[in-house]
């Protein structure tokens, strides 16, 4: 599904949740994806309520060895299996493949440290029996709350340490007073955990709607800022780069080339005659004429760097990076003959022809690109001036380490 689609789907979702307090569940590809980044957010907090069970279980053994001596290897023996069990779930809890059994791991953990602490409770004596009489409830709050167990987990932990504790009641023979106790804690504490559970479930799965709804919009913004850069560097007429574009890239390559001492070349084209065209034609062929000559030009500019840019009106430009004052006088000569063979018809002459100024310069310190663009022009006005549909160069010798100097006037082909 399209981003698009998606964007309207969540924001209704998200009202729907608002507006209705008891819903939790999301459609199926939706709680597909929750599910996914829920396991993966909360991983850590298995494992820290893991950590926190296994202090709690291994925290008063010292404590059992002074205070019921006689006790102390029965419920040690309890104390480490259980710490056994539960190291072992955190191990695994930390690989990809518990992901999808997270809720499962925290279910398991959570009734084997109920049972642990019913057991403990029941064999050892006053004080320390009070100690793990609490620690049922800190486990079902540490199970419920500090897990992260989602609700419906919730429900089927609750049942779970209900039928543990009908077991274990049944199995001591309980009388109706320790039974009526033991029951009325579990559900007090079940009381407090399954709404708490249900609450932050419905502000987790919000949260995840908000974060979903704040990523898809900022990519959009990306998307529109993308765009608008787009159009701001291009032409709108002839789709290639615009003045603005040229002059920043004519800028970038000239502080590129620069640094590594190579020839940048530019070719300036004007259509020759193109009033005329303009005025006989209409204005409507003087664009698609236009369009021809601009994707033709764009042909030119094959490697990194090159750019075919309109720079006003009939004029365009190619900017040609590392490229010689020979090989930039061929590329001239090819795209003259290029746009020849384009064979669009001219009311004064056969076809439309261009005029084209090639200048060639090694970028220096000292030396701005505008000198470039100047001799480029020098050299297009040279072709024109020697009756047009011409190629045209302004050459320079390099003097050795100093500035380029001209060592003739512009030459044409
Ligand atoms: P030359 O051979 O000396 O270059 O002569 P020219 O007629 O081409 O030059 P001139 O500068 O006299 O005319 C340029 C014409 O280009 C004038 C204008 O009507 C036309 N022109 C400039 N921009 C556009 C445009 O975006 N669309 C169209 N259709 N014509 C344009
Ligand atoms: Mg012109
Ligand atoms: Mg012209």
């Amino acid at each position: 599904m399209s981003d698009a689609d998606t964007l309207p789907r969540l924001r209704a979702l998200l009202r729907y949740l608002r507006s209705s307090p008891r819903r939790l569940r999301f459609p199926s590809e939706d709680e597909r994806i929750f599910q996914a980044d829920y396991s993966q957010r909360y991983q850590l907090h298995i494992q820290v309520a893991g950590l926190l069970g296994l202090i709690a279980l291994l925290l008063p053994i010292p404590g059992n060895y002074w205070l019921t001596p006689q006790l102390y290897l029965p419920t040690l023996r309890i104390s480490v299996g259980s710490a056994v069990l539960l190291m072992l779930s955190l191990a695994y809890s930390t690989s990809e493949h518990a992901r999808p059994r997270q809720q499962m791991l925290i279910l398991i953990n959570t009734v084997v440290a109920y049972a642990t602490a019913l057991l403990l409770a029941e064999l050892q004596i006053a004080p320390l029996n009070d100690y793990y009489a609490i620690g049922s409830v800190l486990v079902i709050m540490g199970g419920f709350v500090v897990s992260r167990l989602l609700f419906s987990w919730g429900l089927l932990t609750a049942v779970a340490l209900c039928a543990v504790l009908a077991m274990h009641l049944a199995r001591i023979h309980a009388d109706i007073e320790t039974i009526t106790i033991q029951s009325f804690v579990l559900c007090l504490a079940l009381s407090f955990a399954l709404p708490g559970t249900f609450l932050i479930e419905r502000s987790l799965r919000m949260n995840h709607l908000q974060s979903r709804l704040l990523d898809l919009e900022q990519s959009d913004l990306r998307q529109a800022h993308l765009h608008l850069e787009i159009l701001t560097a291009t032409d709108g007429l002839t789709h290639i780069a615009n003045r603005r574009c040229f002059d920043n890239a004519l800028l970038q390559e000239w502080s590129r080339q620069t640094r590594s001492e190579t020839p940048l070349s530019l070719l300036m084209l004007d259509v020759d005659h193109f009033k005329s065209y303009n005025d006989r034609l209409g204005h409507q062929m003087g664009d698609e004429c236009l369009r021809q000559i601009a994707q033709k030009l764009a042909s030119y500019a094959q490697r990194p760097g090159d750019l075919a840019a309109r720079y006003g009106g009939e004029e365009f430009a190619l900017i040609l990076p590392d490229t010689a004052p020979e090989a930039a006088l061929n590329i001239g000569e090819n795209l003259r003959r290029g746009i020849q063979e384009l064979a669009i018809p001219h009311p004064d002459q056969a076809y439309v022809s261009v005029s084209i100024g090639v200048a060639t310069m090694i970028p220096m310190p000292g030396i701005t690109s505008e000198q470039l663009v100047l001799r480029a022009d020098e050299a297009l006005y040279l072709a024109k001036s020697q009756g047009r549909d011409r190629v045209a160069s302004y050459r320079f010798n390099e003097p050795a380490g100093g500035a380029p100097r001209p060592d003739h006037s512009p030459e044409s082909r």
